[in-house]
């Protein structure tokens, strides 16, 4: 632990960034680093801004048990374990410039981009990629911007996609067990030691969950739309994927 790292796991450690939902925190050694989830929520590209009450122990505890469960199927990420309600170590990424979203269902942008009716079923699952920028509003870009601009090479823009796809089809059976369907979802991805793995987080806050029998939607729309209930709808979610694969089952099953 060099000078001024941080002074445990769980306890005070040096904030590296601040993010409008999560903290990064120094980690035990420099290959490391702790994300420390909040409630804070922000909307609109940050137009309105709230608390969802006991959100960060929901998408901390949701991100742990999928983490568990991708790198059970072979799917690398950046998840080394669970420290106390609201923080995770995981390795030190570096971050490559895109956000990854996998669509299912149309929703979201992409009904307001090709005037879909919500929950329009796709054929084939749909990669889009973003480039992350907030002065830019993460404007959707793809993978000829992403190669020639250098933001990753030809090779890797292959591998984040195929493992995107990956991601997705694993994801779905992680979701479904629990009643829900992944409705889309958004990753993104970074380099360690020679490898692409899958960072940040998967909760309802990147996540579109709606519960298979009712439709009802257990994700960041209830904020995002102000339909009410987003606590109750986060804990749902975590409380029926506890049911599902608490147990270990990601690890084993
Ligand atoms: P859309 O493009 O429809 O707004 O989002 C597609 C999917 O990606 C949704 O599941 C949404 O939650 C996720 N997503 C896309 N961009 C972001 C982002 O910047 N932050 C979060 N939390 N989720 C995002």
């Amino acid at each position: 632990m060099g000078p001024g790292r941080g002074a445990g796991i769980t306890g005070q450690a040096e904030e590296l960034y601040r993010g409008k939902a999560k903290r990064v925190l120094a980690g035990p050694d420099p290959k490391t680093v702790v994300l420390e989830f909040t409630d804070r929520a922000t909307a609109g590209d940050g137009a309105r801004t709230g608390l969802i009450r006991g959100k960060g122990e929901v998408n901390c505890r949701v991100s742990a048990l999928a983490f568990e469960f991708l790198e059970s199927r072979g799917l690398g990420t950046h998840f080394l374990s669970q420290e106390g309600p609201r923080r995770l170590l995981v390795r030190r990424l570096e971050i490559i410039p895109l956000e990854c979203v996998v669509r299912n269902r149309a929703a979201g942008s992409l009904c307001r981009r090709l005037g879909l009716e919500e929950g329009t079923p796709l054929r084939w699952p749909v990669v889009e990629l973003y480039y992350k920028s907030d002065p830019l509003h993460d404007p959707m870009v793809n993978r000829w911007h992403a190669r020639a601009l250098g933001w990753a090479s030809p090779e890797e823009v292959e591998a984040l996609e195929a493992a995107a796809l990956e991601a997705n089809r694993l994801l779905t059976d992680f979701f479904g067990a629990a009643g829900l369907v992944l409705v889309d979802f958004k990753l993104e991805f970074g380099r360690f030691e020679r490898r692409l793995l899958v960072g940040d987080e998967v909760s309802p806050d990147t996540c579109r969950l709606w519960d298979r029998e009712t439709g009802l939607r257990l994700d960041k729309d209830r904020f995002r739309l102000d339909l009410g209930g987003e606590s109750e709808a986060y804990r749902q979610v975590l409380a029926r994927l506890e049911r599902a694969w608490g147990g270990g089952g990601g690890a084993g099953g």
